[in-house]
């Protein structure tokens, strides 16, 4: 049951070959015997989930049940979740039970999902390896000394383990799609705008986006299908249809031109990665599509240009947490501003306390043009430089990570070498472009991610491509050893 696609779990509940209460339980019981050792969830909710599977169970009885009603699925400990603890992988919301749902939980619970728990992540999603979680890292399912990604790393390795047939994540330089490449399944970061913020605990407004984490394309289409869309409590939601995902993923791809930048296959890539990636657009090659270079000139600037922009967003969001309002509050406060700064001291950890200062250090008086200002005139470049690739091109290919999953504790020491992991992926957050990330090959026993890009609500093609591809390989069939 755990290995089927939505499709076919689909179909599965609407030929009552099983019903939702036990695939439910089937999910709940791979979570007890096997996240001890992965740590991919902070909350399960077994009670919740089997009420919801048993409105979904009479949905499926009356004809009222719809494509994924019944179908489990995990949500990141980002997304509000009335009534359950929303923590965001800090201590500074450990104590938090969300009032509202965020408008994904409210979506995917109308359209009949049952919610297993919430996922582990970096804290406030600031991290590449799960490891900044006040919950503790999560292990990567294919080798459980390496780390998962991040920041929605609970979330790939649960996927990944197939501890839940699909999960939600959030993407603000990479976190979607680098977790997604290291446990070896597909994820997809939609067009700014596509889905709602609103109940997503805000890290940079400008960039976060919510999206889909599979194993593979069709999976995503389905999920995005119901995600995505105008939301009227989030006024950078975008007021456009959503098209059907599922309808384009059997589209040819005869013709369709990929665009190389120059700059991302460089001699900086290193040769394994190098060549498996290769291997994979030959596979598009063979489908039809055309492969030439593109330049994106301005991408080495995309990771120091992100680390001015989401710190000075992120300390602005994140001043709401002053232990009055929310979350951990000290003990025994002398006075207010004790108060402030022992909750902030005590219940955030280092990663977002050292994202605060920078943030605040580049939006006050005397640095704000030198820094902020600078910072958004550059983003504006890098943004023009993928408006001209997509002029020449139909999507891009790159690769998602320099590497395959590192060891746990290998980057821990160095935040810059940890912020290098997202200089492939940082540069469509600036741009506010979709991208996703699909299994294409294993390096040591350890996944590789293939990423594409694409212009503007392109997320239809980007899944047909990855659809077309994974009709031919079988990368994303692999399952982890003992899972
Ligand atoms: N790794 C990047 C960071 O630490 C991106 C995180 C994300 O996309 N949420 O900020």
């Amino acid at each position: 049951m755990h290995n089927k696609t939505l499709a076919q779990l689909s179909h599965a509940l609407h030929a009552k070959e099983i019903s939702s209460v036990e695939l439910t339980q089937h999910f709940l019981n791979r979570i007890s015997r096997f996240d001890e050792q992965l740590n991919s969830f902070i909350t399960v909710t077994p009670e919740r989930a089997l009420e919801q599977a048993r409105a979904a169970d009479q949905r499926l009885q009356s004809g009222t049940a719809g494509f994924l009603t019944g179908i489990p699925l995990a949500q990141k400990d980002i997304f509000c979740t009335l009534g359950v603890k929303t923590s965001c992988g800090s201590k500074m919301l450990d104590n938090f039970i969300s009032p509202y749902n965020a408008t994904t939980v409210e979506k995917l619970d109308a359209a009949g999902m049952v919610m297993l728990g919430k996922t582990n992540m970096d804290e406030f999603a600031m991290g590449s390896s799960n490891e900044t979680s006040f919950y503790g890292a999560v292990k990567n399912p294919w080798d459980l000394k390496a780390v998962p990604g991040g920041s929605s790393g609970g979330s790939a390795a649960a996927v990944a383990a197939r501890l839940a047939p699909v999960a939600t994540g959030t993407d603000t330089g990479g976190s979607i799609r680098q977790p997604a490449a290291l446990c070896g399944i597909t994820g997809i970061k939609p067009t700014y705008g596509r889905v709602s913020r609103y109940g997503m605990i805000a890290f940079a407004s400008s960039l976060d986006q919510g999206g889909p984490m599979t194993r593979n394309a069709e999976d995503a289409a389905y999920l995005l299908k119901e995600m995505a869309g105008f939301d009227l409590r989030d006024s950078t939601s975008v007021d456009s249809p959503v098209p059907d995902y599922v309808a384009s993923l059997n589209d040819s791809l005869e013709g369709l031109r990929i665009g190389l930048p120059k700059e991302f296959f460089s001699k900086d890539l290193n040769s394994e990665m190098a060549q498996t990636l290769e291997t994979a657009i030959k596979e598009l090659e063979k489908l039809g599509a055309i492969v030439k270079e593109v330049s994106l000139p301005n991408s080495h600037l995309a990771i120091p240009v992100y680390y001015v922009v989401a710190p000075a967003e992120c300390s602005s969001n994140l001043s709401r947490f002053d232990g009055v309002r929310f979350g951990y509050r000290c003990e025994n406060p002398k006075d207010l501003s004790d108060l402030y700064k022992r909750s902030r001291g005590e219940g955030f950890g280092s990663e977002v306390k050292r994202r605060i200062m920078i943030g605040t250090y580049a939006l006050s008086a005397g640095y704000y043009d030198a820094y902020y200002l600078k910072a958004q005139q550059i983003r504006r470049l890098i943004s023009e430089d993928y408006k001209k690739a997509f002029e020449e091109v139909d999507i891009i290919a790159a690769p998602t990570s320099p590497t395959p999953a590192f060891n746990l504790g290998e980057k821990t020491d160095d935040p810059v070498t940890m912020y290098l992991s997202d200089i492939y992926t940082i540069a469509v957050n600036l741009a506010g472009i979709p991208a996703l990330s699909m299994p294409a090959g294993f390096i040591n026993q350890r996944p590789v991610g293939l990423q594409l890009m694409g212009n503007y609500f392109s997320e239809a093609k980007l899944l047909n491509v990855a659809h077309r591809f994974q009709k031919e390989t079988d990368w994303h069939l692999q399952t982890p050893n003992g899972f």
